[in-house]
């Protein structure tokens, strides 16, 4: 009997090595910190549980979903996890006490849940200030208050003290808040995490006792002028589908919902099973690059819930069944996603539902 499987032709693979290889170029840039593996939004679209098994040799994972830890916690995993948002009731203190997960702690409000919670055991905390992103974190000048408070709390265990860097990826760079962050934490013995991709990679200054990459790992890069391949980077997702129609224009012929591209010459254009709908940018404009049978070529007009549409030109073995990788292998997603105006970041982990995802070993 043969089987019934999904058979529209796109797909997300993930390739595990790479994520290892990316694991190990954090390794290498950082030799001395501990690694927090970033794995918040299902691991940047790649799957959880799976990056998860493919990050083994990081010390501690990192995420926003509370019910993702628990589930981690569940499959049998027992390193360090921290929730990089901490709690947002006091309902969520007991799981996180009962199953051991380390929480951030960035405001006066989790400070007060925390000293009114009774709780089955001690929870591991991590203190973070606000050293000018001006996101989540308590004023540096608050610290030695916070850290008192901590102390006084029956239901706090291990303290370490943490920040984000605003433009580790910019002009900027990160001098100024490390500054801020020495200057507050002079004297006070914890443990330190600063560092994203982009400080792990331009600043080992602000290595410290963890850090904590997130999109480095998934092999693309932070950086607006350097390119993942430079980093020694390998993408760990690939968006592949295949070509569903094929067709010749006339001079004059334009494509797609409002015509936004049409032909000065005959042309040959294929059409790809993909659209907004699996998670492909619909800002993508005419020009945005894509493979077709392994070759770089453009996409043309706007894309749709469904399709996208891309230049034949110079691909003249080109077939309804050919091949089409969106990004991934052979095109970087940051080239994408520039192209269509965002990061890697956002087309990683907008991947939806309905796009079957496959791994290799
Ligand atoms: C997402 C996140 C990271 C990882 O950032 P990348 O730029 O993906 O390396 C690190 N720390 C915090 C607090 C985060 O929210």
């Amino acid at each position: 009997m043969v089987e019934w499987r999904a058979m529209r032709p796109i797909r997300a693979r993930i390739d595990s090595a790479a994520l290892r290889h990316n694991l190990g170029a954090a390794r290498l840039r950082a030799p001395r910190s501990r690694i927090c593996a970033v794995v918040k939004a299902n691991a940047y679209g790649h799957g959880l549980a799976r990056a998860a098994r493919a990050f083994a040799a990081a010390e501690g994972l990192a995420l926003i979903e509370l019910e993702a830890a628990l589930e981690l916690r569940r499959t049998g995993e027992r390193r360090p996890i921290l929730l990089l948002q901490g709690f947002f009731s006091p309902e969520e203190l007991e799981p996180i006490a009962a199953h051991g997960l380390t929480t951030v702690v960035h405001n006066p409000e989790q400070l007060a849940m925390l000293e009114e919670a009774r709780l089955p055991g001690r929870i591991a905390v991590v203190a973070k200030l606000n050293t000018g992103m001006n996101r989540l974190g308590f004023p540096v000048e608050d610290l030695s208050g916070v850290l008192d408070r901590l102390r006084n709390c029956p239901g706090v265990g291990a303290v370490a003290l943490m920040t984000h860097f605003a433009d580790a990826d910019g002009k900027r760079g990160v001098r100024w808040q490390l500054e801020r962050f020495e200057a507050a934490t002079t004297g006070v013995d914890l443990p330190r995490s600063l560092a994203n991709s982009a400080a792990l990679l331009r600043y080992p200054e602000s290595h410290k006792d963890w850090v904590r990459p997130g999109i480095m790992l998934y092999g693309c890069s932070p950086f607006p002028d350097e390119s993942a391949e430079a980093l020694g980077l390998k993408p760990a997702m690939t968006l592949a589908s295949e070509l569903i129609a094929v067709r010749d224009l006339r001079p004059g012929d334009s494509v797609g919902y409002g015509g936004t591209y049409t032909a000065s010459g005959p042309m040959r254009i294929g059409i790809v099973a993909c659209g907004y709908a699996d998670g492909y940018p619909r800002h993508a404009p005419t020009g945005t690059p894509i493979l077709v049978c392994g070759r770089r070529t453009r996409t043309l007009g706007r894309v749709a819930m469904d399709v996208l549409f891309a230049d034949l030109t110079g691909i003249p073995e080109a077939a309804v069944g050919s091949p089409a990788t969106l990004w991934g292998e052979g095109l970087s997603a940051d080239e994408v996603a520039a192209s269509a105006g965002t990061v890697s970041y956002e087309l990683l982990c907008a991947l939806t539902p309905r796009v079957p995802v496959s791994e290799t070993p």
